[in-house]
This record gives C-alpha cells, structure tokens and sequence, in this order.
C-alpha cells in the first residue's frame, strides 16, 4: 500500500486537475484505472464494466460476478462522438478501466473492492468523478441525467431499462407504483416531482424512454410493447441507486445493451448511437425542459443545428 502523503497529493492532483481540464479532455485517477472525460451537457454516461486492465499486482476478486461488459467502453464514447456531432457539446463520461475481475463500481465497496486498498480507492475514484461530473451539470443546467451503461447477455435482445425496480415490482398494478413508496424509491424521481406525467407513464407509457428508444428502432423493456420485463431482467444497481437523488437534482437510469445488433461491431454500435441521440433529445425535451444541448427550445440537434446561430432560436412561453 502507499503511504498516506501519496495517496493524498495523488487526491489532490484530481481535483486540481479536473478544474483545469476542458470539455473533452480527460482527467485520470491513480494509474489511470478511472478516467473522467469532462464534459458541458446535461448527460453524464457512468462505464463500469468495460474494463480490461488486470495489473498482476492486483488479486483477482474472490466472489461476486467478473465478467466484462464488452464493448461497452467504446459503445459510450461512440454515442459521446455522435452527440457530440449533433450538438457541438461533451457529455460527461466516467470509465472504469479496471477488468471487473478487479473492481466492480457497481457494488457496495466490500464487495467491490474486496479489501485490496489500491481496488478501493479506485473505487472511491470512480464515484468522486460521477459526483463531480453530475455537480458540473447541475450547475451549469439546473439538473443532470445518468446513464450507467452496461451490456447484459440475456436471451431476449433487448435493452433493459432499469429505474430501480425489478420485474416483480413491475408487474404491480398502475395504482401501486404511482404511489410514493415506488416514486422515492425510483431513479426518475426527480422527474416524477416536475412533470404532469404520472411514475407509472414515466416508466412504461407512450412517453416513456423505452417508447422513444423503441421509436428509433430498438426494442426495449418496459417500454408500452413489454410494460413488465421478461425474466431475467436487471434493475438497475449501487451506481444508479446512489447517485440519481431527487433532492440533488439528479435523475437517470441503468441501459442494459444486448450485444447482438448492438454492441457487437462498430457499425452496430453506431447504429445504437444515432438512434439514442434523437431518444435522448425527445426524453429531455418532453420531461427535462432543455434538448440534449441544454438549451431551450430543443429543436436544433442534427443536420439543423448548423443553419441556425446561437440565440436565434425564439423561446416559446413557459
Ligand atoms: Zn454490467
């Protein structure tokens, strides 16, 4: 283990670093297993199981799952590269690059880090930078979205959207989750205390991110099609249960990508990007009251955005 002055001068270096640090750069943690490309959107996208670095002298993690994500590291930045075409702007993106063999983020940190004290720190890390990367948005944009980006190998290819309940929860009838005990416990908390729309058509109605994603070509769950997901289904873990607090002014959800059609090859991983960001751009417009861009109106993403100047754009009444 480092001595103590290390591993603070190393803490310090992040923080002075990550102020320093322009849109698109990135700022790294100790031996770079966590990185944090800094971003001006309203989106922050959390990777923490796209990994692949296994130092030697870190052990393997005794228990709990191990296997990687793949492909979902170049899956985010590919979705960060066709936002940023269609907006100019950066999302936010916090990679673990630590194999889940080693750290899993996405775990309460004893069983993340399974006592080895470079694992945790990391670990520690990881999350610092969520926290610093959902603060940036809040501040710049009035509330942050996260997505915490996964890839699942369930049988059925679809995307699963994991708002912190599970699919027996799901299975509750409409009056059950529109009550509180359901909303507080949700990741679209925030969104539910500032839309007209109800948890439940939030989370499986015609304007519900399972719907629009659906709308762009990609089945998911719940979405109007499939309201209550088949089984297996994940909903959504540690990172999304910890960091997407209404009171904070941060919303989101865990995606879980299938790998066939998806997250398999370059071309499918650009396919899913260009049919997330107009998803992306009609979720906020309809339930965040900004585009992806931050700005309001949100109509000057794609091919438009470059035709029209900045503040040109009339402001509808509130
Ligand atoms: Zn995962």
């Amino acid at each position: 283990m480092k001595p103590l002055p290390f591993l603070l001068a190393t803490l310090m270096a992040v923080t002075v670093l990550a102020e320093d640090v322009t849109p698109g750069g990135s700022i790294f943690g100790q031996r770079q297993f966590i990185e944090y490309v800094k971003g001006d959107l309203p989106l922050v996208i959390a990777v923490p199981h796209g990994g692949r670095l296994q130092p030697g002298d870190i052990p393997d993690r005794a228990t709990g799952v191990r296997d990687i994500d793949a492909n979902t590291q170049e899956l985010a930045r590919t979705i960060a590269e066709v936002i940023h075409e269609g907006t100019r702007g950066q999302a936010h993106l916090v990679i673990c690059h630590l194999h889940r063999s080693k750290l899993d983020v996405n775990r309460e940190l004893a069983e993340a880090a399974q006592g080895n004290a470079l694992v945790e720190q990391a670990w520690r890390e990881h999350h610092e930078f969520i926290e610093q990367a959902c603060a940036t948005a809040v501040k710049q944009h009035g509330v942050a979205f996260l997505i915490d980006l996964h890839g699942h190998g369930h049988a059925d290819p679809r995307v699963e959207l994991g708002y912190l309940h599970n699919a027996l929860a799901l299975a509750d009838c409409d009056e059950a989750l529109n009550e509180a005990t359901y909303v507080h416990a949700s990741s679209l908390r925030w969104i539910v205390e500032h839309s007209p729309l109800s948890h439940v058509e939030l989370l499986r109605g015609p304007r519900s991110f399972g719907a629009m994603l659906e709308a762009n070509g990609f089945p998911a769950t719940p979405s109007p099609r499939m309201p209550v997901p088949t089984e297996p289904f994940f909903r959504g873990g540690y990172t999304v249960q910890r960091h997407c607090v209404a009171s904070r002014n941060i919303t989101g959800l865990q995606i879980e990508a299938n790998r066939p059609r998806l997250r398999d090859t370059a071309e499918n991983r650009l396919k899913f990007a260009r049919a997330l960001l107009p998803t992306l751009q009609t979720y906020f417009t309809a339930h965040l009251g900004f585009g992806i861009d931050g700005r309001k109106p949100a109509a000057t993403v794609g091919p438009m955005a470059n035709s029209q100047p900045e503040g040109t754009v009339p402001v509808p009444a509130q």
